[in-house]
């Protein structure tokens, strides 16, 4: 499974905060790198890089050129054209030495990258395909002044027919899921029954232990006209690319950090040379097992969304290194979720008295490939196969530098716009950035692990049915909350002062009580359970603390504002809900739940909302971001790899031309 970046776990408050000059080199890197269409393209960095000896950045090197080496693979999965298309893309770009000052010249070029950044022709996240804004006339000329091939009549028509393949995955069941999703699963002639059939016949629903099918293949018909599965393997299809993976998995395999790694990556290799889903679940519990060393990776087929029938993965790459910082804080708390619990402003009857803190993993990503690249998920719980899951388990990271990307991307803009005062802007630039990652881990680590049921009373699933994680995800951020202005965590050492804690109160109240509404269309309520939560959260503290002015509402220029006047009192209330959220679940009582959920996290207010959306649509800022990945360049001395630098592009084509001309193994067709 993956967390998608709206929503998700991974981004617990919304931070608003500023990516200028001055003080940490972290200041100084610039995020933001361009914008065009719906999208905006940002840079990220490594964290703890420097860390690493010479030998596990040289395994982190080939993991990445591994990954690489299959990014056609993900191209010609989106759609069978795709590669066709990308190549005349390519050509045209490099080798056009015509007008590059007019409208078409400029509309191609954002085709051009719209489809990089998709992976293809139509758009990563709605599906949808992309229109040109030009001609076939106009592109026809491009590319053979450029002396590019011509493309084929179909790719043609499918760049220019918005009718023909419009969708990559269709869910709507009336056009028929198979013949209405353009993506390359199946061949073109088969329908959904035919697909049903084949799997109905191959699949054993009595094995307990069953394998991933089709996860790696696609389904065709032979020249006996019989449904068969092409499977992606050396010698099969995407032969070329998969022994370009073995290739660098093999060199990999030279450099790793202990031998559970080793014994992972063999079958790993195994698994892409023979097309063996057994080894495929082989490969899986070896990986889950594998949980020492700094380095990790994902590698292979994995997620099955691109697919309407739910069978196959669509080729992926994610290279992680453990983020040190963040595994000290997770120990810190560890250590420490006793005295968290003990002092939790719960009712003692629902304090555990052995208390054990839940494991998160914060990584930094090295490189990204495929399905994950340049749109990545902000985080990964694998393996998917529920067998493995239960009987050996599983691993799940936050990507903890994409998350930070994304956050320093939206630029000083919005803190501008939605900070009023000079002093609550400096307050959140300084501090905005440890406060996420303070509340992040205090809400995984300590809060879901914090509280326990009455006797007798079933699951929260069980009692409060629909509003379940709407108030667990409440109950967590609330343990945060009230944590983070306790002097005890600048003890610990995890904050600097208390100013810290404070920024992210401000944070908190600014996106619950509004900032969050700019992801709503005028008209619609609150659907989703971080969004419900957190505008409960913040809305029963403003209207508790009214009587006190505790959370401030102003309105100056027509500009509304939430403010923070009394931290100790907001601390306070966050404690008194914190207490009825637990004495809910621990009781069971739906009633008490459904209504502090229905009143405070559902409704919204139309007027701030329209202003919200109006404040925000000023400021232009994209809706869906990806990213540029760094470039490991080795260091080669004698023919020996001796150091691996890393550098930063900014060039969101170079590194798309880069991609095409030295990492592309399967031919178009
Ligand atoms: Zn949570």
């Amino acid at each position: 499974m993956t967390l998608q970046a709206c929503g998700g776990e991974g981004t617990p408050t919304e931070q608003v905060s500023q990516s200028d000059t001055t003080a940490s080199d972290d200041d100084q890197f610039e995020y933001f790198a361009e914008q065009f269409a719906d999208l905006k393209i940002i840079r990220y960095q490594i964290p703890g890089w420097d860390k690493l000896t010479a030998k596990q950045k040289e395994y982190v090197y080939y993991l990445y050129e591994a990954g690489l080496a299959g990014r056609d693979i993900i191209w010609d999965q989106n759609y069978r054209h795709n590669i066709a298309i990308r190549k005349a893309l390519e050509t045209i770009i490099t080798n056009y030495s015509g007008d590059k000052t007019s409208e078409d010249w400029n509309n191609f070029m954002i085709y051009a990258k719209r489809v990089f950044f998709s992976n293809g022709i139509h758009h990563h996240y709605s599906m949808s395909k992309i229109t040109p804004n030009f001609t076939q006339e106009y592109f026809s000329t491009l590319l053979e002044e450029s002396r590019g091939s011509a493309l084929n009549e179909e790719a043609l028509k499918a760049m220019f027919d918005p009718s023909f393949d419009a969708k990559k995955v269709n869910l709507d069941p009336d056009k028929g899921l198979v013949k209405g999703s353009a993506v390359n699963f199946y061949s073109p002639d088969l329908t959904e029954a035919e697909v049903d059939a084949y799997y109905a016949k191959v699949i054993d629903k009595n094995d307990p232990e069953p394998i991933s099918y089709g996860l790696n293949s696609m389904l065709m018909r032979n020249s006996q006209g019989e449904i068969e599965e092409f499977v992606y393997k050396s010698g099969g299809l995407y032969g070329s690319a998969i022994d370009k993976i073995i290739y660098w998995l093999e060199k990999a395999s030279g450099v790793i950090e202990n031998q559970p790694q080793a014994d992972a990556l063999k079958i790993l290799i195994e698994y892409f040379r023979t097309g063996d889903l057994k080894k495929w679940d082989e490969y899986n519990i070896a990986w889950v097992g594998a949980t020492e060393g700094d380095i990790d990776y994902i590698q292979g087929f994995v997620e099955v969304y691109n697919d309407p029938k739910g069978y196959t993965g669509s080729y992926e790459s994610i290279i992680e290194i453990n983020d040190f910082d963040a595994s000290e804080r997770m120990k810190m708390l560890m250590d420490n979720v006793q005295w968290f619990e003990d002092n939790s402003s719960i009712m003692d009857e629902h304090k555990k008295k052995n208390v054990v803190g839940v494991t998160y993993k914060v990584v930094n990503t090295a490189g990204e490939a495929g399905d994950a690249s340049p749109s990545t998920p902000i985080g990964v719980n694998l393996p998917n196969a529920n067998w493995i899951r239960s009987k050996h388990g599983s691993k799940s990271v936050s990507l903890g530098n994409i998350v930070h990307a994304y956050d320093k991307s939206g630029g000083k803009g919005f803190a501008e716009e939605f900070i009023r005062t000079e002093e609550l802007r400096a307050r959140s630039k300084e501090y905005s950035t440890l406060a996420g990652k303070l509340h992040t881990a205090l809400h995984e680590v300590v809060g879901h692990a914090s509280g326990q049921l009455n006797p007798g009373v079933g699951t929260p699933k069980e009692t409060l049915k629909s509003y379940a994680s709407t108030l667990e995800e409440g109950r967590a951020d609330l343990v945060a909350l009230y944590f983070l202005l306790d002097p005890k965590m600048v003890e610990l050492g995890l904050m600097p002062s208390l100013e810290v804690g404070k920024a992210e109160y401000d944070s908190y109240i600014r996106n619950g009580m509004m900032l969050q509404l700019r992801r709503l269309e005028p008209g619609e309520v609150i659907e989703e359970a971080h969004m419900r939560n957190r505008q409960m959260v913040a809305a029963w503290c403003y209207e508790k603390g009214m009587a006190d002015k505790v959370i401030e509402k102003k309105v100056i220029d027509g500009k509304t504002y939430f403010e923070v006047n009394d931290y100790e009192k907001l601390r306070g209330l966050f404690g008194e809900l914190l207490r009825e959220i637990q004495r809910i679940k621990s009781e069971g009582d739906y009633n008490a739940g459904r209504a502090l959920v229905e009143n405070y996290g559902v409704q919204v207010d139309a007027d701030l909302h329209a202003e919200v959306l109006k404040r925000a649509e000023k400021l232009n800022s994209a809706p869906y971001g990806g990213f540029i990945n760094p470039k490991l360049v080795p260091v080669m001395e004698g023919g020996k790899m001796v150091d691996v630098k890393v550098e930063y592009p900014s060039d969101f084509l170079e590194q798309m031309l880069d991609y095409g001309a030295n990492h592309s193994f399967l031919a178009a067709h």
